[in-house]
């Protein structure tokens, strides 16, 4: 296969040996994901057949969306799959940051403190929380307030979030994926010592987790482990690639329901919402999504061992427990981190021809230089790159729906930057 390597895409023989060289170190950690996927798998197809999954459920609805057998039953399905008691998936859940802001709004009241254990959340939360900007309707300008503790070397401070955890807090937020830090991703047992620990101290506190990234990557789910609330985008992981849009928040009924009402209206929350012909890529998109994930973590895997190789240091590291499909690589120099994010462009089947640069995206700080050939607009777990520029130049690589086409993004970026003597 070398051969077609050089020969269809004109790739460098040193670029095609040294990613041939990482994928045989790269074998043991692969068959790691595969079992986590086969595991997964099983999970899933039983929650279909619990769940009596059938054709009627991909009949969408129109208007007020009443009695719509698919969208109640893809509820349950989720509930089951993450084992927890009642979830809201919805394609007008626009992404992973609307779920999120939800769960916020939905639970927290004037007056109540928003604690993040795990640093600061998400950039896009930012604005949500109001730690950007002001008169906008965050949760500040609704007086409530907000309190963060940093990670420890890299571990959560229980010491430190326990310390802050006083009357006034009403919910815990914990970011399982890295995000756009260059830190380990918190594993799901990791995330339960963090519940365990705050609801022995205050019972009532409302444990949110931000799941991004992280669903299918481990056999169990935070809501496995004592949180709330858990909430993600289908465009990521349980889209499985197939859901064109939408977001999922899965937890306690009571807390689920008053998300609802954020997104809809109080009072009538779960019960309306019209699906029109989206069903059927839901339900399709997670019955796939544990085979998806392990795609786009063995090429996580891949690009782990190859920039290892060439002497970068990488998130995970190689050999290190996975919790989620993200791959962060730091390069310490804007350059590489462009000629990258522009290799990894090259190697998809959409817009491969497009020259990404950095750009001011809506919701972020800093400009940002996202590579994304996708069938869905901005579908991350469909092969991706993206980094803030900011020192310490750090590219977040993610997704690849199969693992052949997630090799060759990698074998790309690696080739860019040699052919631009990057390397
Ligand atoms: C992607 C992501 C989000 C939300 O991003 P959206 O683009 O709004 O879907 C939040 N947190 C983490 C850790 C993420 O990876």
């Amino acid at each position: 296969m070398k051969k077609e390597y050089k020969k269809l895409f004109q790739i460098d023989g040193r670029t095609v040996d040294l990613v041939c060289l990482a994928e045989k170190k790269a074998k043991d950690e692969m068959k790691q994901a595969e079992e986590i996927a086969e595991y997964n798998q099983l999970k899933v197809l039983q929650a279909f057949q619990k769940n009596k999954i059938s054709e009627t459920h991909f009949i969408g609805s129109t208007g007020y969306g009443y009695d719509d057998a698919g969208r109640e039953t893809l509820d349950r399905l989720y509930a089951d799959i993450f084992g927890a008691e009642d979830a809201l998936v919805r394609h007008n859940i626009i992404s992973g940051t609307h779920a999120l802001s939800l769960c916020l709004f939905g639970v927290l009241r004037p007056g109540d403190t928003l604690l993040a254990a795990t640093g600061k959340p998400y950039d896009t939360l930012e604005e949500t929380i109001g730690i950007r900007g002001e008169g906008n309707g965050s949760l500040k300008d609704f007086g409530i307030s907000y309190r963060q503790v940093d990670l420890r070397d890299n571990k959560p401070d229980i010491d430190g979030i326990l310390n802050c955890l006083d009357e006034s807090v009403k919910a815990v937020i914990i970011q399982r994926s890295k995000g756009y830090d260059f830190r380990k991703s918190l594993s799901v047992e990791e995330i339960g010592d963090i519940v365990t620990a705050v609801k022995r101290k205050k019972q009532d506190v409302i444990v949110i987790v931000d799941n991004c990234y992280g669903e299918f990557v481990d056999v169990i789910e935070p809501t496995q482990v004592g949180a709330d609330l858990m909430a993600g985008s289908l465009i990521k992981n349980p889209g499985g690639s197939l859901a064109l849009t939408g977001g999922y928040i899965a937890g306690k009924r009571e807390y689920v329901e008053l998300c609802s009402y954020k997104l809809n209206a109080v009072g009538i929350g779960k019960e309306c919402g019209a699906t029109f012909d989206l069903n059927r890529s839901m339900f399709q998109g997670i019955y796939l999504a544990p085979h998806i994930v392990c795609q786009a973590v063995k090429t996580a895997v891949l690009a782990a061992y190859v920039f290892a190789e060439l002497g970068f240091q990488t998130s995970p590291a190689i050999g290190e427990k996975r919790s989620c499909i993200i791959e962060a690589i730091r390069f310490g120099d804007p350059r590489l981190v462009v000629a990258f994010c522009q290799g990894i462009q090259k190697g998809a089947a959409i817009d491969s021809f497009v020259v990404p640069e950095p750009w001011d995206m809506p919701g972020y700080g800093d400009p940002v230089i996202m590579a994304a050939g996708a069938f869905v607009q901005g579908s991350s777990i469909e092969l991706s790159a993206d980094a803030p520029m900011k020192d310490p130049y750090v590219a977040y690589m993610q997704g690849g729906v199969t693992y052949t086409y997630g090799k060759m993004g990698v074998m790309l970026a690696v080739d860019n930057m040699i052919k631009q003597n990057l390397l």
